[in-house]
């Protein structure tokens, strides 16, 4: 069936998470998972089971190195992977690759045309690195999935949009000279958040100068300021014409969350993927994949989350 969203959630999906209280616990999945049970989203979606990563897909992204540092911190079960943000407790190798395996059924289950849209909750780890975690992210998912869309599938020009309040440096520096990935981040001004990047005058390399856009909003900023913000990631994509659309969209953007300050309510999140849904119609032949990405504040996750699955199940 054509028209059918993939719905990523399971077991060991859920897992990818810190314990001890972290921000981002264990239990994020299954907050987003009752209120889409509630909303009746379960029952409009194909519901599909995540899957592992095996190493060398890991590698298409990640270096060797980093992915043996991750695999041997994770069965010593202790100390941090990455500079102290990121723990490294038992099994978190696993729970890491599945995140990642997972987007790659989502892209296989896409380019084999059993579906257009997908959107897996946990996932969009945004900050990791080829060489390093970082952020709370272990292994970057949509890294993984870009090198594998070049590689497997001969799809270069990509776009990349993301609206959690963090900028995605994890996808943005690796990508700064690459003219085929089209990237646009909204997200908190970088000299007020972590990771600090992601200013207005970074806007790619060389041959990619103006492929890359980053719209930084000062604290307290919400709704207003978003929309204002989103027309001109409408008019990047349209300029660049990607050939296929990746979606972070993390919920810490929205007011109320514990580690971050922009004051969005659920409604910038069902608009850009609304609109996102539009665009990959008009220039990707309808195929966009959705990821979680952060969100710390459990309610405002479900919310915005459940409201970004209900627009792809409309489109
Ligand atoms: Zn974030």
């Amino acid at each position: 069936m054509k028209n059918e969203v993939k719905l990523y959630v399971g077991e060991s999906l859920g897992k990818y998470g810190f314990p001890h209280g972290h921000p981002f616990g264990t239990d994020r999945q299954d907050a987003f998972w009752k209120e889409a049970v509630k909303r009746g989203l379960d029952k409009r979606s194909a519901i599909t089971d995540p899957r592992m990563a095996a190493e060398e897909e890991l590698r298409r992204f990640h270096t060797p190195k980093h992915v043996a540092w991750v695999k041997q911190k994770s069965a010593e079960g202790h100390g941090s992977i990455d500079y102290g943000d990121t723990p490294a407790c038992p099994g978190i190798y696993e729970a890491a690759a599945t995140v990642a395996g997972t987007a790659l059924h989502g892209l296989d289950t896409i380019m084999s045309g059993y579906a257009l849209r997908t959107f897996q909750p946990i996932g969009g780890l945004h900050h990791a690195r080829p060489d390093g975690a970082a952020g709370f992210c272990v292994f970057n998912d949509v890294g993984v999935v870009i090198d594998t869309l070049r590689e497997q599938f001969g799809i270069r020009r990509i776009a990349y949009v993301d609206i959690d309040v963090h900028h995605g440096d994890g996808l943005f520096y690796p990508y700064e000279d690459d003219a085929e990935l089209i990237y646009a981040d909204i997200h908190q001004d970088g000299r007020t958040l972590y990771p600090g990047t992601g200013h207005a005058n970074e806007t790619g390399k060389g041959a990619a100068k103006g492929t890359k856009l980053n719209i930084p909003l000062m604290p307290g900023m919400g709704d207003a300021e978003f929309f204002e913000a989103w027309e001109y990631v409408e008019a990047h994509l349209r300029k660049h014409k990607p050939d296929f659309i990746l979606f972070q969209c993390g919920a810490d953007s929205l007011a109320g969350d514990p580690l971050a300050m922009l004051q969005y309510t659920p409604a910038p999140h069902a608009h850009a993927a609304k609109r996102l849904c539009v665009l990959a119609g008009e220039l990707a032949g309808g195929r966009i994949m959705g990821f979680g990405g952060g969100g710390y504040n459990r309610a405002n996750l479900a919310a915005a989350w459940c409201g970004v699955l209900d627009e792809f199940l409309k489109a």
